[in-house]
């Protein structure tokens, strides 16, 4: 699906997608992820406005050791999104977020920045076997930083860049912490939290007790940013006067003012189709 739609001339967002952050800290504005975006710009020097959240974006956790830009070959399956079944560790040895807050579909986008805000731009995600079935197939690809241990001792030892004795500490201290006593149901937030912890688990949390234990290292991966240009519901794009500019449409991620802060998961295809036929409609009855 093409973004733009300039009369006759197809004009699209130059992708922004999957690029990867590892050397940049927040905020976003100070990210270079593409030097393209050649029709965003066209669009703005013939007067169309910006609108949206321009240091937000769909942030996941990606393969820390991925290429810097997406691999066609590999596709979305850099990205790890198991971690409500088990938790994150940071170089410092400790947790840093709720990994069960929600289901997945509604944290994922937003918890990538939260990874690229701890030493080092990564962290590791932590199973045992218990949850091993439960993991996306995206583990189970030949591209990942993967280690695998028969004790916690020995897993926090092969933490790359991770502080083992801090690891081994949180790791048991999140144990202690576990309600046991509240059923484990994937399905479901189960309510099986944390109990006194600075940075609670709120469903989903099981014990890290059963070997063989599995971690993941991840970094950040940006797919696209949430800002873009300003449209109507017919898809026209708005200049910065408040007036659509004639014969100029836009939708999918050219479009901004869509999301803010965090994004639903499925949704940027939604988007896409459902402003991408309007658009397309609106430019074929003018054109015709
Ligand atoms: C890794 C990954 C996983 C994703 N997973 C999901 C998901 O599970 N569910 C979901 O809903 N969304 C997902 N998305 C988001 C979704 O793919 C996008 O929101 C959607 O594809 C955007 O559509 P678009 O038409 O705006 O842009 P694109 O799909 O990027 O299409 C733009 C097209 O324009 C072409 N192009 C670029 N420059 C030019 C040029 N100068 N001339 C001619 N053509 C050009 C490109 O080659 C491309 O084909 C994912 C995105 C990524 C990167």
């Amino acid at each position: 699906m093409h973004g733009c739609f300039h009369d006759n001339i197809a004009a699209v967002k130059a992708g922004i997608n999957a690029n990867r952050v590892q050397e940049s800290t927040q905020p976003w504005d100070v990210v270079v992820v593409d030097a393209g975006n050649a029709a965003f710009c066209a669009a703005l020097d013939i007067g169309a406005a910006p609108v949206g959240n321009w240091s937000g974006c769909h942030a996941v956790a990606w393969e820390r050791n991925a290429p810097e830009f997406g691999d066609l070959a590999v596709g979305d399956q850099f990205q790890k999104h198991s971690y409500p079944w088990g938790i994150y560790i940071n170089a410092e040895g400790r947790r840093f977020l709720d990994e069960g807050a929600d289901f997945r579909n509604y944290t994922y986008a937003k918890y990538g920045r939260v990874i690229l805000a701890q030493s080092g731009q990564f962290a590791w995600q932590v199973f045992d076997a218990k949850v091993k079935a439960q993991l996306r197939d995206e583990y189970r690809i030949k591209q990942v930083t993967r280690v695998v241990a028969n004790s916690l001792e020995e897993l926090v030892g092969k933490l790359e860049d991770v502080d083992a004795t801090q690891a081994l500490r949180e790791i048991e201290t999140y144990n202690r912490a576990v309600r046991a006593d509240i059923a484990f149901d994937p399905n479901v937030k189960d309510g099986r939290c944390t109990e006194g912890l600075a940075v609670p688990k709120s469903n989903w949390a099981n014990t890290l007790d059963t070997p063989p234990f599995e971690a993941y290292a991840v970094t950040c991966g940006i797919t696209f940013t949430f800002g873009g240009l300003r449209i109507n519901t017919d898809a026209q794009v708005i200049s910065a006067d408040g007036e659509p500019i004639p014969g100029l449409y836009a939708a999918g991620e050219l479009v901004g003012g869509i999301f803010y802060f965090n994004y639903p998961g499925g949704t940027g295809l939604t988007n896409g189709s459902v402003f991408g036929r309007i658009a397309g409609a609106n430019a074929a009855r003018r054109a015709a």
